[in-house]
């Protein structure tokens, strides 16, 4: 197996962790599992990446930039804003401590900039190998219907409109309709469903192909200039909700991290993400019901494990009693799927340096196990 690791550093001036912490935890985790790449951000700590890409580049593991991109800028860039379909900006959920989840609009060249000049001006000469493009979506159900129905800007509107779409239309149909606007012909573990009513599930897929050109514009410009692309996806199941298609944006990339997050209780969690669906659609007809076993992910790792381009399942390491309750017995069972599923890369999120020695020790364990199952599971 091949791993990836993550490391959140905070999103001020100053990284949360000194180089010398961080390095003595990347180099106790290498001493026992096979590791070739580390994300890391989003503090502007420049000297603080340097040492990092000297310690790393000297074992041969590259240095990925996790930078956000539709979301909330970086201090004095001010970005357009996303709309949702009833004309209203969509509100951010409240911002904790280091978290905030306010998006912006996605087809906004202006947006592209600040993600472009951000890169430019804190971290270009840090040493980094490529960039890690997380917050590539709309808002989800967590700011309620008007997260999912953005963005619809002007810019968007037009976009929508050469896409066949009529904006006022889903908004109409919305109101006339409410729940029942969600109600599911299909839905498939992939993510790909069908919405009985015509004009919402056409609204579904034009926003995927807005937010892919979006996608694949800022990979084209990091992979221009010679950087890796790393995305950060939303679970298969829940991905069209965002406006995140594997198959339109996957071959933009590297690489691909599905987040295949069944402990974790905030955004992008996915059973925390069904929940508000929900919550927020009560009416709507649907057949779903996921639950978040190990059959489950099987049927997350067979929706990606064909993609083309690298797939680095992520998986929680980290534990937080309110927002993580993960296990080491949950590391091992999310592992070992992933073995079974043929695959051979996952990645370890989103902190190694919250993850606790148990989950590292369940990891290490997996490397010298041997797996026999193939993926019949889903037949
Ligand atoms: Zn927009």
């Amino acid at each position: 197996m091949k791993y990836i690791l993550q490391i959140y550093t905070g999103f001020s001036d100053t990284s949360c962790y000194r180089a010398e912490e961080m390095i003595d935890r990347i180099r106790t985790i290498t001493s026992r599992i096979r590791v070739d790449k580390i994300i890391i951000g989003w503090s502007r700590e420049a000297s603080v990446y340097r040492k990092l890409a000297t310690f790393l580049h000297e074992r041969g593991i590259q240095m990925l930039l996790w930078l956000p991109a539709f979301s909330e800028g970086i201090e004095g860039f001010r970005p357009d804003q996303a709309m949702d379909v009833f004309g209203k900006p969509v509100i951010g959920p409240e911002s904790t401590e280091d978290q905030s989840f306010h998006f912006v609009c996605p087809s906004s060249g202006h947006n592209a900039r600040i993600v472009t000049d951000t890169f430019e001006k804190h971290f270009s000469d840090c040493g980094f190998d490529g960039v890690f493009l997380d917050r590539i979506r709309s808002q989800s159900f967590e700011t309620g219907i008007s997260g999912v129905l953005s963005c619809a800007c002007k810019r968007c509107r037009k976009s929508f409109s050469e896409k066949g779409v009529n904006i006022d239309e889903v908004r109409n149909l919305y109101e006339e309709q409410g729940d029942a606007f969600f109600d599911m012909a299909s839905w498939p573990m992939n993510g790909e469903f069908v919405l009985e009513k015509l004009s919402a599930q056409r609204f579904f897929e034009a926003k995927e192909k807005i937010i892919a050109e979006a996608v694949i514009g800022l990979a084209g410009y990091f992979r221009s200039k010679g950087l890796i692309v790393g995305l950060d996806l939303f679970a298969p199941v829940i991905s069209r909700f965002v406006g995140q298609n594997y198959l339109l944006i996957a071959k933009a990339a590297d690489f691909i991290k599905p987040m295949l997050y069944r402990k974790t209780e905030a955004p992008a969690g996915i059973g925390y993400e069904y929940a508000l669906f929900e919550k927020y659609a009560p009416g709507a007809r649907s057949e779903l019901k996921p639950v978040m076993d190990k059959d489950f992910l099987y049927s997350q790792l067979q929706a990606v494990k064909d993609l083309p381009c690298e797939q680095y399942p992520g998986i929680e390491i980290n534990y937080d009693k309110d927002l993580v309750k993960t296990d080491a017995e949950y590391i091992r069972e999310s592992l070992a799927a992933i073995r079974e599923c043929g695959l051979d890369r996952a990645a370890m999120c989103w902190d190694i340096m919250q993850a606790p020695e148990a989950h590292i020790e369940a990891a290490a364990a997996i490397r010298g196990e041997r797996h026999c199952r193939t993926a019949q599971k889903d037949g």
